[in-house]
C-alpha cells in the first residue's frame, strides 16, 4: 500500500519524534523555522511511503495526517 503525509508545519514544534520512528526514514527536519519558532519536520515523499502512520501515532501535537492509497 502507498501512502503519502502532510505536516502541519504550524503545529509541529521539531521534536523529531517522527524522524526517529518513521521505518523508512522519510521525515527529515526542515532548515526554515514555523511561525512559532521551531524547525517543522518536512516528508521527503519519494513514493515509499506505506501509510504506516507510526509517525501519526507518536506525534505528541498532532501535526501528521496520513493519507492511503
Ligand atoms: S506513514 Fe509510515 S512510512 Fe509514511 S512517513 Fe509516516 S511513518 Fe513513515
Ligand atoms: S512528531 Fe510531530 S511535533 Fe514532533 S517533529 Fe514530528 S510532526 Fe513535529
Amino acid at each position: 500500500m502507498k501512502g503519502k503525509i502532510e505536516i502541519d508545519q504550524d503545529l509541529c514544534k521539531g521534536c523529531e519524534l517522527c524522524i526517529f520512528f518513521c521505518p523508512k526514514k522519510l521525515i527529515t527536519l526542515s532548515d526554515k523555522l514555523n511561525a512559532a519558532g521551531y524547525p517543522p519536520s518536512a516528508f521527503s515523499g519519494n513514493g515509499e511511503c506505506t501509510g504506516c502512520a507510526t509517525c501519526a501515532l507518536v506525534c505528541p501535537e498532532v501535526a501528521i495526517e496520513v493519507y492511503r492509497g
